[in-house]
């Protein structure tokens, strides 16, 4: 059975590349009947915070990117990682190191002056353990010198590190400590990871965690190591090219259905799909599909998947989601009045909007209350003659049953009769009902505020 798992470090929020990250080993979990952990590496304590767990933990969520079972303290597991390194040291596999830091520098610096690698080569290496001073030590592992340690990759391919340019890692400090390089193997062994995704920066990172599965005889995951994401620019993505925290995309007002599906394809394709459900990604996500190169940020594409996902949202799921969209911006809610016509009103919405924002903008005959404010464009249809016109038409819809085709029949009838074009009457009706000269259908509107405030509005805007 798949086990992937996302390990984030909790030093900031939740990156994209991070949340990519998440997504991938979300994905091939899932369309294996797989299981997806998650673990915080939280073993640096200077730059750890609860805060960064707390958005890293908000941002998947966000996403929809569940994990199974509890979240792993990699902190927390700090003696299983002390008992691993005794273990290598009875097996052999490692040996104390009792070499002060000045005995390092001492050796680099003679290796420097004498045109040598400078990669420390301890005495304790071989050393009798009888020899050993009662004096702080660390546990180093004893790495193969020669032959080559080989990755294969499942997006690098086959990658070839010579043993002699690798130095004996440190894997338990002086005060007992484990290094990351030890606590990061460790955990993956004891969850039972059998797939690590991440990025290639970490490609490095498999040669030495080879070493250490294959010290301890432990089985090594599948590797796939992916390309990192760029800007639009392709150079490597930067503040400079926009919001790089995924709790940003929300406050932006993008679908987490639509950022999933972005982030799916950022680095990772399926034939010519740009537009699909998770189901669809879950069933089709595969390590082949991950390119080589990396792929560039593009908001534009972004914008369009995101387009795509609002038009086909269910209207209880768009409510949900707008109403986590305006606490993150840090906007205020809505009012009952507010949320009722725009639930009403969304099958006029949602077909025409990229954005959140850009949707409420459109809803702002369903936001706005009496009197409506109307903007310069807007205000420009009001002349006497149309407010003369608005006047007119009260009464008639008054006497209106309020179905689409009934106020179809009147709207129509009326221009035919004044001999104006359709457009001419709906201008200032749309000013009147919205304020702005680019609405929904004025039908759309009046249906969804109802007979009573279509008529307070057109009566605001004759007056
Ligand atoms: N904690 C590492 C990071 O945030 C990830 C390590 C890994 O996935 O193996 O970059």
């Amino acid at each position: 059975p798949v086990v992937t798992r996302f390990a984030p470090s909790p030093t900031g929020y939740l990156h994209i590349g991070g949340g990519r990250t998440a997504l991938f080993n979300w994905l091939y979990a899932r369309g294996r009947q797989g299981t997806f952990l998650l673990r915080i590496e939280d073993t640096d304590r200077e730059r750890s915070t609860p805060e960064a767990t707390d958005a890293i933990l908000r941002g998947l969520t966000w996403l929809g990117l569940d994990w199974d079972g509890e979240v792993v303290s990699q902190f927390a597991r700090k003696d299983r990682h002390a008992e691993v390194a005794r273990e290598m040291l009875e097996r052999g596999a490692a040996y104390k190191c009792f070499s002060t830091q000045e005995e390092i520098e001492g050796f680099r610096e003679a290796a420097r002056a004498e045109g040598r690698s400078t990669l420390f080569r301890s005495p304790w290496r071989d050393a009798d353990p009888a020899s050993h001073p009662d004096a702080p030590f660390v546990i180093r592992m004893k790495a193969p010198r020669s032959g080559e340690t080989v990755i294969e990759d499942e997006v690098q391919g086959t990658v070839r590190f010579q043993n002699e340019t690798l130095d004996d890692m440190v894997v338990l400090r002086s005060d007992g400590t484990p290094t990351y390089m030890l606590a990061v193997v460790v955990d993956d062994h004891d969850m039972g990871v059998t797939h690590v995704i991440r990025g290639d920066d970490h490609l490095n990172n498999a040669a030495r965690q080879t070493m250490v599965y294959e010290a301890m005889g432990w089985e090594v995951p599948v590797w796939a190591h992916i390309p990192l994401i760029h800007g639009p620019d392709g150079k490597k993505l930067s503040k400079r090219h926009g919001a790089l925290g995924v709790e940003e995309y929300q406050a932006m007002g993008y679908p987490a259905a639509g950022m999933r599906n972005y982030l799916a394809r950022l680095g990772w394709s399926h034939g010519d799909d740009e537009f699909f459900t998770s189901e669809q990604a879950m069933g089709w996500f595969d390590l082949d599909g991950i390119g080589r190169s990396p792929a560039r940020l593009d908001f534009k594409k972004l914008e369009s998947v995101c387009g795509q996902h609002i038009a086909v949202m269910e209207d209880a799921e768009l409510m949900r989601e707008i109403a986590a969209y305006l606490a993150a911006a840090r906007k205020p809610a809505l009012t009952d009045l507010q949320a009722e016509r725009l639930e009403k009103g969304l099958y006029a919405l949602k077909d025409r909007a990229k954005t959140f924002p850009e949707l409420l903008e459109k809803a702002r005959f369903a936001l706005e209350s009496r009197p409506i404010s109307a903007d310069d464009a807007a205000a420009k249809s009001l002349d006497p003659v149309s407010r003369g016109i608005l006047r007119e038409l009260t009464p008639m819809l008054q006497a209106a049953s309020w179905s689409k085709q009934d106020l179809e029949a009147i709207l129509t009838a009326f221009a035919g009769e004044k001999g104006m074009g359709f457009g001419k009457l709906a201008a200032p009706l749309r000013t009147a009902l919205a304020g702005r000269t680019v609405t929904p259908s004025v039908y759309d509107m009046m249906l969804v505020i109802g007979r009573d405030e279509t008529i307070a509005r057109l009566e605001d805007a004759a007056a």
